[in-house]
């Protein structure tokens, strides 16, 4: 099938927190009153106009991610009637994914049951540790206990496929924290489990302390050892580590992410959601842009405009395999040659001939049909990925 032809997923951007974390670098905003009602109102306008364009009209949808902020901010209703109109516009697949980004305070407990009747079929819960100094030094809101009622009630709602997040690596946090983490997290047997490493970005409030010497990163050797358990803790428990920072039972992998990570279509609406369409036929390989990221001039401009673009750009053939290979290895099948010939007319080993070095010094192999990052590969993933950027 043509790839204007084939199913993509659509990300919805709700921008808003009730605090903002001191770790946090997305687009974020806290406000005084969240117009649930006027933001509401510019995604379904935006997915109207989308769905008239040559891009869209008349492609099947396979996922939704209602990703942020805190999409639990927003009620159900609002989220049901966003589902309603994606679902009148796009053909849904049969087997698709509707995921919602939850915290676990007991305000959004409330709402998990309706979310399951207006659609979302997966939970995606923002629980990061079990243990109450590295929640507060996180900044999080919540508790530890809500988090374990959070995830009772998932279950008890009826969602069988929901994604349990932690974060390791918070200065302080010890390799027995995380050995804790890990087994209570299985004990609640998630389908799925993100563990993200913390990193600390410059502009926020971490990085300000980080260079005024208030924290202290974490050893590389400590992380190092922190991923080991992790992938050691969670392969034993069968959930199988399938993306970098990302495991699942077999089945159970995200198709909404694993879209990004194989270079399918997307559409992002919401401020400052990025979307990519890949063109075939000439020298432009894809076409990607962002809306407006202040969800204030997002709503105007929606109104004015049907759409918000801030900006927007052709993909040219070498950016566009970079982003292939940036992306694909961070998946543990790695990048498949014949999807990247298919594309882009080469082998990877063709084009990025420093493959063959990576593969020498037992960082990547190349055989299977793929080119892939070994373990030893990803612990040092990101000096590779640079090289893609
Ligand atoms: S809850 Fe998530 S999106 Fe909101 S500020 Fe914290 S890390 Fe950022």
């Amino acid at each position: 099938m043509a790839p204007e032809k084939q199913p993509f997923s659509l990300y919805i951007h709700i921008p808003y927190c009730v605090s903002k974390c001191p770790y946090c670098d997305f687009n974020v905003h806290v406000v005084s009153k969240i117009p649930e009602r006027e933001y509401g109102a510019a995604l379904l306008r935006e997915l109207e106009v989308y769905a008239r364009s040559d891009h869209w009209r008349g492609r099947g949808l396979k996922s939704v991610f209602f990703g942020g902020g805190t999409p639990s901010t927003f009620s159900p209703q609002s989220i049901g009637r966003i589902l309603e109109q994606a679902r009148s516009l796009f053909p849904f697949t049969e087997d698709v994914e509707v995921t919602l980004e939850a915290n676990p305070e007991k305000e959004d407990q409330k709402h998990f049951s309706a979310y399951r009747s207006c659609g979302v079929n997966r939970l995606s819960l923002g629980v990061q540790s079990f243990q109450p100094r590295l929640l507060k030094f996180l900044g999080r809101l919540h508790s530890a206990d809500e988090s374990r009622e959070a995830l009772r009630v998932i279950r008890q709602v009826g969602f069988r496929n929901f994604s349990l997040d932690l974060i390791y690596g918070s200065p302080g946090q010890s390799l027995a924290d995380l050995q804790a983490d890990l087994a209570e997290a299985l004990s609640f047997q998630p389908p799925h489990l993100s563990a993200y490493n913390l990193t600390i970005e410059e502009g926020t409030p971490f990085h300000h302390q980080l260079n005024a010497g208030r924290i202290r990163p974490l050893p590389e050797d400590e992380e190092i050892a922190m991923a080991e358990l992790i992938e050691e803790t969670l392969s034993r428990s069968g959930l199988e580590r399938y993306e970098i920072s990302n495991y699942a039972r077999p089945g159970w992998q995200s198709r909404h992410n694993s879209n990004y990570w194989q270079g399918g279509d997307y559409l992002g609406i919401g401020a400052g959601a990025h979307s990519y369409v890949s063109c075939e036929g000439n020298s432009v390989f894809g076409l990607r842009w962002h809306d407006e990221r202040n969800p204030a001039r997002y709503m105007e401009m929606v109104k004015r405009e049907g759409t918000a673009v801030a900006e927007s750009e052709s993909v040219g053939l070498a950016k566009a395999a970079a982003e292939f290979m940036f992306v694909g290895l961070r998946m543990m099948n790695g990048v498949s040659t014949d999807d990247f010939s298919g594309r882009f007319g080469k082998r990877p080993e063709e084009f990025y001939p420093q493959i063959g070095a990576w593969v020498e010094e037992g960082l990547m192999e190349a055989r299977g049909g793929a080119v892939r990052l070994t373990r030893r590969g990803v612990l040092v993933s990101n000096s590779i990925f640079v090289n893609f950027v």
